[in-house]
């Protein structure tokens, strides 16, 4: 057995205020379980994107995410509510980023650019979002992920890594023009931060 408090896990720079990884505490050999905690604006992923052979699972545990994945047409997107006791599955070669768009005072869907920070599309009263998400197998396999360019435009191809002027944060880059399209460090407050 083991047996590991989530709170005492140590916070993983990730789009999420707080994400506790908690695969390896536990010794997990074969499913990936990972708690979010998103402010108002937070991501759960760094794109849009999908896994080649992990199905996903997350569980709403307060607030209510919001998921962007395609339409039924595949040639746009819709946006699924999952609120406090639901739960939602995406299957392996779904595409999909999940949201906390508590608060936004606008009905526009926000790049990646201003979607986090941009006074316009957040707000103080928005509300905390706590899931759990559960993937097996524990491989993803490939990850094809895309994210707004300001250069290229909606959905260029990214690549997420460290960067070598901060080897601590996270960021996410084009693969067609090279512009960092994200950046993700540890704030102050213990919690993560957006920066770019
Ligand atoms: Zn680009």
């Amino acid at each position: 057995m083991e047996h590991v408090a989530i709170g005492e896990v140590d916070n993983s720079v990730q789009p999420a205020a707080v994400m506790r990884q908690l695969t390896e505490s536990l010794g997990c050999s074969d499913v990936a379980i990972n708690y979010y905690e998103l402010a108002p604006g937070d991501s759960f992923a760094f794109a849009y994107h999908e896994h080649e052979v992990q199905e996903e699972i997350f569980v709403v545990l307060e607030g209510t995410a919001t998921w962007e994945l395609a339409d039924e047409d595949g040639d746009g997107r819709q946006t699924v509510e999952v609120g406090p006791g639901e739960a939602v599955r995406f299957p392996p070669g779904e595409r999909q980023r999940g949201w906390n768009w508590s608060g936004r005072t606008n009905d526009t869907e926000p790049d990646d650019s201003e979607g986090r920070d941009g006074d316009d599309t957040r707000s103080s009263d928005g509300q905390r979002v706590r899931a759990l998400a559960v993937g097996a197998p524990l491989a993803y396999g490939d990850q094809p992920k895309s994210a707004d360019c300001p250069e290229c435009g909606p959905d260029a191809p990214v690549t997420v890594g460290r960067p070598d002027d901060d080897p601590a944060a996270v960021v996410t880059t084009c693969d067609d023009c090279g512009t960092e399209v994200g950046r993700w460090v540890r704030g102050e407050n213990g919690e993560n931060e957006r920066i770019v």
